[in-house]
């Protein structure tokens, strides 16, 4: 399996239109790696692509992903749907009539299931795919496992439980990826030892290089989300032989260079893990 990073921004991607702080202008000028696109990852292997984020065009554009054998969808919230239109420029054959049977499969969880026929109009627009013959969708109930190209992909809910992370195996290599919202999640006994986490960055309240207040202590969303230094108490409980963190904000104010330093004073720590970057590629 190999995994590729398409997007690692976050709900706010780098540049954020109209923003001319150090880190938007720096990505404008600079592109990959000091940009980020909002959050999708694909994994080479199963050829499966998480998420539809609303750079999705680009992202995929610039990758190197040759074909797409399914979709799977992580949990409701925009960053992570709102370029799903995408299915439909992917799999839209108008010339040929009468209309072909689609091949693009997308698999959505159980709770994902639900929430997507009251949120965003997501599950109204996935069925005029349908109706139109670009995609098929399958629901994924909780604690069923999926077999695509021969890696079992198993989702499961985190603690915020409308939001799923996956598990995938092959050939004695276990990987999870966890594309957001971390909030009071421990890893449960029954995962496996794990080759490759992929995680969720978490907020910072403090800027990690220059140790600034950025979000006010009493602010309600430090109880709503996980936190950076909640992630690294995660990646310890996890032991992945290796760690990378994604879903990467603006508003952390955190440029590339930056995130290569703070990877450098971790390991000193004796905290192993990297940040992803756009079109990151990873072999396990
Ligand atoms: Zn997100
Ligand atoms: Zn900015």
């Amino acid at each position: 399996m190999k995994i590729e990073f398409l997007g690692t921004g976050g709900a706010i991607p780098t540049p954020r239109p109209l923003c001319f702080c150090h880190i938007c202008k720096e990505a404008r000028e600079k592109g990959v790696p000091y940009s980020r696109g909002g959050p999708s990852v694909y994994v080479h292997g199963p050829n499966v692509l998480i998420d539809t984020s609303e750079d999705i065009y680009t992202e995929i554009n610039r990758s190197t992903i040759t074909s797409i054998d399914g979709v799977l969808f992580s949990h409701w919230h925009p960053d992570h749907v709102m370029g799903r239109r995408v299915l439909e420029s992917i799999s839209a054959d108008w010339k040929r009539y009468p209309p072909q049977p689609n091949t693009l499969d997308v698999f959505i969880p159980e709770q994902v299931w639900c929430d997507f026929q009251e949120r965003l109009g997501t599950f109204d627009h996935l069925s005029f795919f349908k109706e139109q013959h670009f995609i098929s969708t399958h629901e994924i109930k909780d604690g069923d496992t999926v077999t695509i190209n021969d890696v079992a992909i198993t989702p499961f809910r985190l603690a915020e439980d409308y939001v799923y992370a996956f598990l995938f195996q092959s050939q004695g290599k276990n990987v999870l990826i966890a594309m957001d919202e971390l909030n009071g999640w421990e890893p449960p006994a029954w995962l496996p030892a794990l080759d490759v986490a992929v995680l969720p960055k978490g907020l910072d309240p403090i800027h990690l290089s220059t140790g600034e207040r950025m979000i006010p202590d009493h602010h309600p969303v430090l109880q709503e989300e996980c936190t950076f230094e909640q992630t690294l108490e995660i990646v310890r409980n996890l032991q992945a032989k290796q760690t990378i963190l994604t879903h990467i904000e603006e508003e952390d104010k955190l440029s590339y260079d930056d995130l290569v330093v703070i990877e450098e004073q971790l390991k000193e720590k004796g905290i192993e893990l990297s940040f992803a970057y756009d079109t990151r590629l990873v072999t396990i």
